[in-house]
Parts: structure tokens; sequence; C-alpha cells
């Protein structure tokens, strides 16, 4: 999950990370209030999942009401490489003496997290990266034994950050660290972090990916859901927990396991048909689980028939059947649905939908003759 430049300030924030006051806007007139309360100078800045805003127009300083009025009204709605300007962060200015660039990601070939650091950060660190890649400073560091203060500022004086913003910026690396490693981030970048006339070191911008698979531990991050996509369907699986990837197509998926649901996709398409989604309801799935799946599949309006392919391992047929039950009562499913059930319990769970069985709810008993059939109902 990427998170905009404001939020990923309020994450690094949290971690202590020196940030500049500011706030989000997303008329002119907020602009200006946020501008009023963080105090002139500010600069305003694009918020957009997408770099290079710098060059593209989409920040800006102001140093009065009319500016920020011009700008902001310039910024919001503004098209950068395809993304759409809807909020702007309005920000107490800096006054920049030196840019550097920071960031920790994880190396998966080596097994250890990367730190890199240059003395040459700003707008341009992906021309340094190509030209003069030893402007930027490389250093594994091992999860086991972490980062010490020391090692950081070992980092930034290999770096060749100025003298005087060295103790500030390692500072700050051991704070980025501790982010990124228990904040569970795959990214913590500062590009740029700055030094500022009068010595003091801060982040001016913050990019930051969290890592998915670890939001169970992490329910301050609800507050940046809906962030990742602006897929409607996507984000109400988010919110019900269920791993699914929104597609094009007519034939709602709902499989369990991610290898059964990649397969019962290829399976669709084989026949003719094309899927509306990828959707895993995982193993053990409860008849619950289940029914909020059929839910959502049921949500997408592009939807016009539901493949239900189930091999029972650890999930059980007659959970499975219990849950499509559960899910026929409680709201109106407006495509029809075609069951393959197979592995442990079908018979128990097929028994339990003969009674359900018709025209709108109908179980075949192979994958490819299912398929055949749900593909057929949506071209219907
Ligand atoms: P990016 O272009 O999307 O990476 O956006 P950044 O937030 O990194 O800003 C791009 C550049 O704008 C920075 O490298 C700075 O040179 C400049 N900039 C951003 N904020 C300020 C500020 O508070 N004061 C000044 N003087 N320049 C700023
Ligand atoms: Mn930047």
């Amino acid at each position: 999950m990427d998170l905009f430049e404001y939020q990923g300030k309020q994450y690094f924030a949290r971690y202590d990370i020196p940030v500049s006051p500011g706030g989000v806007a997303t008329t002119v007139d907020e602009a200006v209030a946020q501008a009023d309360a963080a105090g002139y100078p500010v600069v305003i800045k694009a918020q957009v999942q997408v770099g290079g805003r710098g060059k593209a127009g989409g920040i800006k300083l102001a140093t009065n009401a009319g500016e920020v009025r011009l700008h902001a009204g310039n910024i919001l709605g503004m098209d950068i490489r395809g993304h759409i300007v809807h909020k702007v962060w309005v920000e107490n200015a800096s006054d920049i003496k030196k840019e550097y660039y920071a960031s920790f990601t994880l190396d998966r070939g080596a097994r250890k997290h990367l730190a890199m650091v240059s003395a040459r950060g700003g707008v341009d660190i992906e021309q340094v990266a190509a030209e003069e890649p030893e402007a930027i400073v490389r250093r594994h560091i091992d999860p086991a034994a972490g980062l010490s203060h020391d090692d950081a500022l070992e980092i930034v004086k290999d770096a060749h950050l100025d003298e005087e913003a060295q103790a500030g910026a390692a500072d700050i690396l051991v704070k980025l660290y501790r982010c990124y490693v228990e904040g569970d981030a795959d990214l913590a970048e500062i590009n740029p972090l700055i030094l500022t006339p009068d010595g003091r070191v801060h982040a001016l911008d913050a990019k930051v990916s969290l890592d998915g698979n670890a939001a169970f531990r992490h329910p301050e991050w609800a507050a940046f859901e809906g962030t990742e996509s602006d897929d409607p369907r996507e984000q109400m699986a988010r919110e019900r927990g269920l791993q699914y990837v929104g597609l094009d197509g007519s034939v709602g998926i709902i499989a369990n396991g991610a290898g059964l649901a990649m397969s019962t996709l290829d399976v669709v398409n084989q026949v003719g048909g094309s899927p509306a989604n990828f959707l895993d309801i995982g193993g053990g799935a409860s008849a619950a689980v289940m029914a909020n799946a059929l839910e959502l599949v049921n949500a997408d309006p592009k939807v016009r028939a539901i493949f239900i392919n189930i091999f029972g391992g650890i999930t059980r047929g007659e959970e499975v059947a219990n849950g499509i039950v559960t899910a026929l009562g409680r709201v109106t499913i407006s495509s029809p649905i075609v069951i393959r059930l197979d592995g442990t319990n079908a018979a128990e769970g097929r028994a339990i939908l003969k009674d359900h069985e018709s025209d709108r709810l109908m179980s075949r008993p192979t994958m490819v003759e299912a398929a055949r059939v749900a593909v057929a109902l949506a071209r219907a």
C-alpha cells in the first residue's frame, strides 16, 4: 500500500522524524486556511502517487494568501502523468542549504535491508543514480543486528554529507530505520532530506510503501485505506479482509486457495469467458467468509454469472454450502450461481445445496463443466 506524501509524513511523525508543519486541502479556500495556520511562506504540493511532481509544476511556493489561491487553483485538478490531483498538502516552506537523499528498502536477493544515502538528493536523484552511481552509498543491514547510531553516522560520513548535517542526518536515519522495520514498510524514502541554513536537518518529502501482509497488526493503517486503488470493488474487499483483484469480465469468481483461483480464471478464459475478478477465500474458509465473498462479487455491476469453485482440503464442503445459503438469505443475489464443490465433505455440502437448487443456483461435478455453464449464463 503506497501512501501519499501527507500520509507518509504523518507516519514519519509517529517515529519522531522531523517534518514541516502543514495540512491537507481539497479546495482553494481550505488551502488558504491551511497556509494561514502553517505560517507564510508556504509550499503547496500536489498529492499524487507519482514522483517528479516538482518538475511537473505540482509544487509551488506562495508568500501570501493571493498566491496560495493562484497556485492551489492551478494544482487542484491538474493531471500529473495520468494522476489527477484531488488534494494538496500545504506546509510552512523551508529554506534549503543542501538536499540529501536517504532510504531503506528490502534487498530480497541479499536477504537484508538496504540503506541508500546520498549528498546529491533532490529532483535529479534518478540522473545521479544513472550517471554517478558511486555518489549514492549503499549499505546492507543485517535485520538481526539492526542499525545503531554509530552505523548510521558511518553511512552519512561515507556519503559525504556536510559536517554540520551529519549528527542530525544519522539521528533521522536511525528513526527512519525504525519506521521502516517496526512500521512494516517495504520502502521508506526521504528525498530531499534537507539541511537548513540554521543547521537543522529534516524531511521535506516522504515516500512510504507499507507491506499489506502486516496490516493485521496495524489497526492505525485503517486511516490510510482506500489510497491504494480507486476501484470501489477492491476497497470493499479490503474492508472485508478478502484477497481480491478486480478484472474486467462478466464471470464473478470465488475459489479457495490462490492456485485454484488462478486456475479458475484460466479455465473460464479457456471456455471463452472472461473473469470479473480474482478472489481467494483461503483455506479453512467459514460460512461467514463465503457469505462475505458472495456479497462482494454480487455487488459488482459487471458480473452476469458467479462461478464458485471449491476444492475442500481444510475448507469443509458443508461450511461452504452453509455460507452460500446464508448469503442467499441475507442479500438478493442478482446473478445465477454455478458451483463446483469437491474434496472434504463435498457430499454433505451438495446435500445442503440440493434443497436450494434452481435455475439461479446449480451444481456441476467438474471445474470445466461448471465453467462452461457459468460462461453461457454470463452471455445469456
Ligand atoms: P517531488 O518532485 O515529487 O519529489 O517533490 P518534493 O517534495 O521532493 O519537492 C521537489 C522539490 O521542490 C524539492 O527537491 C525542493 O527543491 C523543492 N521544495 C519542496 N519543498 C520546499 C520548501 O519548503 N522550500 C523550498 N525552498 N523548496 C522546496
Ligand atoms: Mn521528492
